[in-house]
């Protein structure tokens, strides 16, 4: 979603922004009204604003190896006298655009993997702890393995046992409570994702970690910082999402969902499903399964074809390379439903009329990402 800018903002966050840019501001008294209206809607003790979730992982990591030293914090990423190993599953060693260990790493951490890709125990986790265990970061992505790894609450507990701090990076989840009422200490979330903010992430849990990670605004946390407008525009984010109506808003995610379902049908070759998010989230997906033998395309000669559209449609492709993708329904207009049926089934009927088709390799598609990267501003 980055690579799109991340979301439609708000009408909340947009009114926030454009009211604070204009103004000077004391950032210290703003970031205290945040942490009140964070705490608030995430039923917690203090939280602040900063630039991404990805720098409040970093920042919140830090905070865990200086505690209240500030000549630690300017240290950073100096680590040598620290504790400063930082526990996490191996099946929740993602990329979400940029690699996760990184984000712990560059506070200056050691990462020590627990378990391997498909298998996470409570004994690997008791085992992984030692006296310069900082911290745990447990992720919750669909990136991140789904089955056979630790739950939250037994990695919690394990952790807590020994007195090692938990972050959570619940960057995408709908519950901001959930997670901190089983314990965990620090809990990080994207603003602009599925809550329609502007750029910013927010960290949030118990006091004194929370102060922790603040204090790194004046050594690492620098470079991240957020400007008045992410704050403001994040706390207002944070009130209209818990007014939102999201019955309502689901009910008209899934209509979109059944319209391009029923866009497709009859298709040889295309197959569909409605499948709930597999993190939990109140939201369900479709999925578009492609037989290339029948379609005449495959799945990410398909997703090319809708990107390349006269109004692009770009689908979830993390999975392509299993025959299918998924299309998301959140953030997309009322008046875009029919559009994007309408893209799908010109992409898929246009494939059917050739004559023949010789698929291409799915590593050339992942390829030309990189290299487009590389050429990158031609
Ligand atoms: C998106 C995401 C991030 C990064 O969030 P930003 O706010 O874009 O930095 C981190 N972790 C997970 C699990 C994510 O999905």
């Amino acid at each position: 979603m980055t690579s799109l800018g991340a979301s439609i903002a708000v009408p909340e966050a947009i009114e926030a922004a454009s009211q604070i840019l204009p103004q000077f501001v004391e950032i210290g008294a703003l970031q205290k009204y945040a942490s009140r209206v964070i705490a608030e809607v995430c039923e917690s003790e203090a939280g602040f604003v900063t630039a991404s979730c990805s720098a409040g992982l970093t920042i919140a990591v830090a905070g865990t190896m200086t505690g209240p030293d500030l000549g630690a914090v300017e240290r950073l990423p100096d680590t040598s006298r620290l504790k400063n190993e930082v526990l996490i599953q191996t099946g929740h060693l993602i990329n979400y655009g940029a690699p996760v260990d990184q984000a712990i790493r560059i506070s200056g951490a050691r990462i020590v993997p627990v378990g391997q890709s498909t298998t996470g125990r409570r004994y690997q986790l008791e085992s992984a702890i030692t006296e310069s265990t900082a911290a745990a970061v447990f992720v919750i992505s669909h990136h991140a393995v789904q089955y056979g790894l630790i739950q939250l609450d037994e990695f919690i507990e394990v952790c807590h046992a020994r007195n090692v701090p938990v972050i959570v990076d619940a960057a995408s989840e709908y519950d901001l409570r959930r997670f901190l009422a089983l314990g965990a200490d620090i809990c990080l979330y994207s603003a602009h994702k599925f809550m329609g903010g502007i750029t910013a992430g927010i960290v949030v849990g118990k006091r004194e970690h929370v102060r922790h990670a603040y204090l790194q605004n004046i050594g690492i946390g620098r470079g991240m910082k957020v400007g008045k407008e992410g704050i403001l525009a994040t706390a207002a984010t944070l009130q209209a999402w818990v007014k939102r109506d999201h019955a309502a808003d689901r009910q008209r995610q899934n209509a979109n969902l059944v319209c391009w379902q029923d866009a497709v049908a009859g298709f040889a070759g295309i197959r569909t499903e409605i499948l709930p998010d597999p993190t939990g989230n109140p939201l369900s997906r479709l999925r578009v399964s492609v037989d290339p033998a029948q379609a005449k395309v495959t799945a990410w000669e398909l997703a090319d074809l809708l990107s390349q559209a006269e109004r692009p449609v770009i689908v979830r492709d993390d999975e392509i390379d299993q025959g299918y993708f998924e299309m998301d329904p959140c953030n997309v207009r009322d008046n875009e439903t029919d559009i994007v049926a309408k893209t799908l089934r010109t992409a898929i009927a246009t494939a059917a009329t050739q004559s023949t088709h010789k698929p291409t390799p799915v590593h050339e598609r992942r390829n030309r990402n990189a290299a487009a990267l590389l050429n990158w501003p031609e």
